[in-house]
């Protein structure tokens, strides 16, 4: 019998590219950039040099660049820093992954180089804190919005800084358009959080997040982790780093961060308790060789790693390019744990989704893979209700761009809204959008369906939260067309 005979042909018809995700990029891609087409692998595989070359200013680009770069990039970039909330900071090793002969378009560059001629109007009700971060903060650096898990933010520094960053109010330095009061990691401001922490017995898990932990020294990753490991109620804690996704080079190279990180989570091991890497890729453009291999040790080390995404206009909103990612991360051993409706926070409208796009995306996903590696698709609720699966909003009204959501454990008896971006809706809707007249009766008609589907809240909360809205919102954006 020869093997045709006994192997049955899959029962499942499948395209070419369901292979696409175990091809990962191996070529000298960083050559192509003038300044660096004598950078051997082992140079650049060498996190520090990394760091050293990292792209912050457009004098950077015209250095590392030369003839490649179009001046009206160039110009579009330099106006775009006045505009932006965010730095910039680049690793060479995403810098070098942008297709420079259309930067406009490239995915990567849209996430980290800012162009004045991409944004958009804020929408009215967007808040530089739109999570509620800080209204749910006991103390400095630290927020409690789940009764078992807190966030402590040791640092507001990161090894690049995202356009469209949630944190945008304090991480990385000030901008033309708004100032921070961002800190680095001092080890010697932390014990507030830990006094916190040892005195609330119901926290048992911990965000360390920022800022990324790629930033904090060896020393204060075994500071934090052997605290917290020390504190009998906390079973699990996670450090979160996109640095797997934009510097691997780091996991790879440099010794004493990845020994602290892992005699960190050994220890935890022995003591029964969790201790993982929370990451942050979001289009597979950004995967190649080095974060496999970066995976790899980790994986071998016992390291779980889990990916946080943001669904983004531009980056990440086809089927193809989502269900790419979801299968190249599970294939490096990267869970795909969220895919976030994006926060309204200042400077991201022209990267923000409307939930009707989020839902059709979830629906084309669900099945590509095991449910274990599929992700969660979610919105984080604008002030402070928590994550929330897309489609379980109370009441969402799709002409008019407004989502009504609760959270009954987290927030009981409040009522949240998610406003879809409005240059995606009818351009009468934008009319109404344009006036605090129009928003307010859009706003209240919504109310009115949410009643008629028996939703229960709170309402004179609501009513302030309309009136607080209302007041905040002005028409006059801090970005520009
Ligand atoms: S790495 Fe995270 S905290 Fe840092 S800029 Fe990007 S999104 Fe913000």
């Amino acid at each position: 019998m020869t093997n045709e005979q006994r192997t049955p042909p899959s029962k499942i018809e499948v395209e070419a590219s369901i292979y696409d995700h175990r091809t990962f990029r191996e070529d000298l891609f960083w050559q192509q950039i003038p300044a660096w087409e004598n950078i051997s692998e082992e140079q650049f595989g060498d996190h520090t040099w990394q760091s050293k070359n990292s792209i912050k200013t457009p004098k950077d680009l015209v250095k590392v660049l030369g003839d490649r770069l179009d001046p009206d990039f160039l110009e579009d970039m330099t106006q775009g820093l006045e505009i932006t909330p965010m730095n910039v900071r680049m690793t060479p090793y995403v810098f070098a992954l942008i297709d420079w002969d259309n930067p406009l378009d490239d995915p990567l560059r849209k996430q980290f180089l800012p162009v004045a001629s991409q944004f958009l109007p804020d929408h009215p009700f967007k808040a530089e804190d739109s999570l509620g971060e800080d209204t749910d903060s006991p103390v400095n650096m630290l927020t409690h919005r789940y009764p078992d898990k807190v966030l402590f933010l040791p640092l507001t520094t990161c090894p690049v800084y995202c356009s469209y960053c949630t944190r945008s109010r304090v991480i990385g330095g000030s901008t033309s358009s708004m100032k921070k009061s961002s800190y680095g990691a001092k080890s010697g401001q932390w014990d507030e959080v830990f006094d916190y922490i040892r005195q609330n017995p119901e926290v048992e898990d911990v965000v360390i997040s920022g800022g990324d932990s790629f930033n904090l020294r060896p020393e204060q990753i075994t500071q934090i982790g052997e605290t917290l490991l020390a504190i009998p109620h906390i079973r699990r804690f996670r450090y979160a780093t996109k640095g797997i996704a934009i510097l691997p080079m780091k996991i790879l190279t440099d010794d004493k961060w990845y020994n602290a990180l892992l005699d960190v989570v050994k220890k935890g091991r022995e003591m029964g308790k969790q201790v993982f890497i929370h990451t942050h890729f979001s289009s597979p453009r950004e995967i190649t060789i080095w974060n496999k291999r970066a995976m790899d040790k980790l994986f071998q080390d016992g390291i779980i790693v889990r990916n946080q995404a943001v669904l983004q206009q531009g980056v990440n909103l086809s089927k193809e390019e989502m269900i790419c990612l979801t299968r190249k991360l599970s294939y490096m051993n990267v869970q795909p744990y969220y895919v976030y409706q994006h926060d309204m926070v200042p400077g991201v409208e022209h990267f923000r989704t409307t939930i009707k796009e989020h839902m059709q995306l979830s629906k084309e996903v669900r099945g590509v893979t095991a449910g274990f590696n599929t992700p969660m698709f979610t919105c984080d609720l604008p002030g402070g209700g928590g994550k929330r699966p897309i489609n379980s909003y109370e009441y969402y009204d799709q002409v008019h761009g407004i989502s009504a959501w609760t959270a009954p454990l987290v927030k009981p008896g409040e009522l949240f809204f998610y406003f879809d971006p409005i240059h995606k809706l009818a351009p009468a809707v934008q009319e109404l959008w344009a006036t605090n007249e129009g928003r307010s009766s859009m706003l209240r008609e919504v109310i009115k369906q949410v009643d008629a589907v028996g939703t229960e809240y709170d309402k004179g909360k609501l009513e302030q939260k309309v009136n607080d809205l209302l007041e905040s919102c002005q028409i006059s954006n801090t970005n520009k067309f």
